[in-house]
């Protein structure tokens, strides 16, 4: 394995050092990376590129993974054309994003992402992607694309490990940042002074942490250290950016040792503020509820199946929701309404540090929503609520709530063994929560409904 390989290599830490100017050069003999492992699409877009006359590389996660025996999710080249000299040797290139302007290079289904070398600009946001156009608010300075040669842009990349280029033709990988001392070392380290960094985008301390999880990599310690001090700084950017980010750091199947590390360098608190709260004011059933939450969440990435990201924040914000329940009861709210408005509040001042689009909010109310028609199963409720679309979603949550230690009197057990059971079973079991007086959605008493308007009123107690 080369992971072994690396292993076996040991130094001491130092701290982060300037860029070199020139790079360490490897070649074939001295790295592990192969030809024949990397799509060769990829290599067909840089060797062409090569053969017009300009400089072209792959470069960050996918030379970093391929290091480390991890499959790239995809092939990012570097070279010194531009963004109109790239489109022009490619029939399938699109030129895409405003700010940063990018190619993509199409090949059925993949798409090679080819960036001009950039300098740095130290006021500036980093972005890959293209979707942050129009998102600049919140007062941070953006300069415009500035190209540069290829050590400026091996130092305005954010980890060493990401600053390493792979000539294909060659078979040679520069470093110009000792990247791969750090791949060997399983260190993410930033690139220069580590809070100019950081200053520069308080992004890159999320993804440091993306990366330790993701890589199993120690942060580097003075890469480390100022995180706690700087995390605040995370509330400058924008909502939507940080959005993606969250997606990132929670969907890529490492969400549960993501979530200790948010946590060991206070960064959890400052993009869920009211969890965070909730993490201070009831830990233990928080955490446990979190954390199983996102222990599910990665059982089922690593099993290849589906996630919504509305379940995840769902889960996310409960612990969150009683607290504002009862500070509106205690206003005289009754307890549905007050509930409703918590969910309703508690949603928007989340969006406001991290802008969860509608299409994942309104899931978010109706699993909750769920969590209330559950209990109440009396007559055709429980059937109706066995074909509403969100009963899996809100059936997962409820036994997700009773993992994390919540008394619910044996509901989800019941609703389980309602799923299994036949027709003739299924109205046994109403007749016996009936005769049992148990909370079966008759309340309150008074207000029998005739069979004939049952149904039209059924039990669609909230919603948006
Ligand atoms: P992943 O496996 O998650 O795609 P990646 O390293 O490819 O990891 P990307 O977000 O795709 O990460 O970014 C591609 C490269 O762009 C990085 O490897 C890094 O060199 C550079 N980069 C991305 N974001 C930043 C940033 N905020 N600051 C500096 N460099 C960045
Ligand atoms: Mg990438």
């Amino acid at each position: 394995m080369l992971k072994k390989l690396f292993k076996s290599f040991h130094s001491p830490l130092r701290r982060a050092p300037r860029p070199r100017s020139t790079p360490e050069v490897l070649s074939s003999s001295q790295h592990p990376l192969k030809r024949n492992e990397i799509s060769r699409h990829a290599i067909s877009v840089v060797e062409r590129l090569q053969k017009a006359g300009y400089q072209a590389y792959l470069v960050g996660g996918c030379v970093r993974d391929l290091l480390l025996d991890i499959d790239p999710k995809d092939f990012d080249v570097a070279t010194s054309a531009t963004p109109e000299q790239v489109r022009a040797e490619f029939r399938n290139a699109r030129v895409i994003g405003r700010r940063f302007k990018l190619v993509h290079v199409h090949f059925g289904r993949e798409i090679i992402e080819v960036a001009t070398f950039r300098a740095n600009h130290p006021q500036g946001d980093e972005e890959e992607n293209s979707n942050l156009a129009s998102r600049h608010e919140s007062g941070r300075i953006l300069r415009d694309n500035v190209y540069g040669t290829l050590e400026d842009d091996a130092q305005r990349r954010d980890f060493t490990i990401n600053a390493l280029y792979y000539d294909p033709t060659q078979e040679h990988i520069l470093d110009y940042a000792r990247g791969m001392h750090d791949v060997r070392n399983h260190l993410v380290r930033l690139i220069g002074d580590p809070e100019q960094r950081y200053l520069e985008d308080p992004v890159r301390m999320l993804r440091a942490v993306r990366f330790a999880a993701k890589l199993d990599f120690e942060i580097e310690k003075h890469s480390a250290a100022p995180i706690r001090r700087l995390a605040p700084m995370l509330r400058d950017i924008p909502s939507a950016r940080l959005f993606d980010e969250v997606l990132k750091l929670f969907l890529s199947g490492y969400a549960e040792y993501t979530f200790d590390l948010l946590l060991e360098h206070d960064l959890f608190a400052q993009l869920f503020p009211a969890s965070g709260a909730a993490l201070k004011q009831n830990p233990q059933y928080t955490e446990k509820l979190i954390r199983q939450a996102l222990i599910n969440t990665d059982d089922r990435i690593h099993d290849g199946k589906s996630v919504t990201p509305a379940f995840l924040f769902a889960a996310l914000l409960w612990p969150a929701l009683p607290a504002r329940v009862l500070q509106l009861q205690n206003k005289g709210m009754p307890p549905i309404p007050a509930m409703q408005e918590a969910a309703h509040e508690l949603i928007a001042e989340q969006c406001q540090r991290i802008a969860v689009p509608k299409r994942f909010t309104i899931p978010i109310r109706e699993i909750w929503d769920m969590q209330e028609r559950l209990p109440r199963r009396s007559g055709k409720r429980a059937d109706l609520l066995l074909e509403n679309p969100r009963f899996r979603a809100g059936y997962d949550f409820l036994l997700l709530r009773e993992l994390a230690g919540e008394d619910t009197g044996g509901l989800g057990e019941w609703w389980t063994d309602y799923q299994d059971a036949n027709d003739s079973e299924r109205r046994q079991m109403i007749r016996d929560l009936a005769s049992k007086g148990e909370s079966t959605g008759n309340a309150p008493r008074k207000r029998r409904r005739s069979n004939n308007n049952r149904r039209k009123r059924s039990d669609d107690s909230g919603g948006e």
